[in-house]
């Protein structure tokens, strides 16, 4: 059994935890999904996942209830995380904006909302590192990745942008891997020989 924690202090999270579910399965695991709304359950996690929403909102109450302690903990054991678009935020070294203050996991600068209005929401086939066929990926008013240091491998790009990266243990996407049937990137993230990846 794999225990997931999907941070829930706001966001997609069902979606998450149907998806790292299906994940699971495929390579012979249940799944324990625990939601994470306060500080005590992260410890208790094999992996982690950290949805989408607002990532002004979800930084504030991760660093309130002291979450962003144990997220840090967790990633400095080489346990697996994958965070998307307000979770990729989140997890950068800077957010561009002061509004969100991050939990600096993932050594990239990101931009909000950095795919222009007409443009806000809108799917694409996406070549991945890693993956045969075209990822199916919904983009939300999503981040852009603008900067990023030598330790960050880039999975995909879209624009010229990188959308898709990957940091040790952590998996960051500026879109929604969640939202399709498709559970390619959380096999990525998790999954790997059919046992639950953690990286030394
Ligand atoms: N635009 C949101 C933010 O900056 C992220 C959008 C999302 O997670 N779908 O917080």
């Amino acid at each position: 059994t794999v225990t997931a924690g999907v941070v829930a202090v706001q966001g997609d999270v069902s979606e998450h935890a149907r998806a790292i579910e299906r994940a699971a399965e495929t390579h012979g695991f249940d799944t324990n999904i625990k939601e994470v709304r306060t500080a005590g359950i992260v410890p208790e996690c094999d992996v982690l996942l950290l949805p989408g929403g607002e990532s002004t909102t979800i930084s504030r109450l991760v660093h309130r209830e002291g979450i962003a302690e144990e997220l840090i903990a967790h990633t400095e054991a080489g346990k697996p995380i994958l965070a998307t678009c307000a979770g990729l935020i989140l997890v950068s070294s800077d957010s561009g904006d002061d509004r969100v203050e991050t939990v600096d996991l993932l050594d990239v600068e990101v931009e909000r909302n950095a795919f222009g209005r007409q443009r806000d929401s809108f799917e694409a086939p996406l070549s991945v590192a890693g993956l045969a066929e075209p990822f199916p990926s919904v983009f939300i008013r999503a981040p852009a990745i603008e900067r990023v240091s030598d330790d960050v491998e880039i999975l995909a790009e879209w624009d010229g942008r990188p959308v898709a990266v990957r940091q040790g243990p952590l998996v960051g996407t500026a879109f929604h891997p969640e939202l399709t049937a498709d559970s390619r990137i959380h096999d990525l993230a998790f999954f790997e020989d059919d046992t639950v990846l953690s990286v030394p």
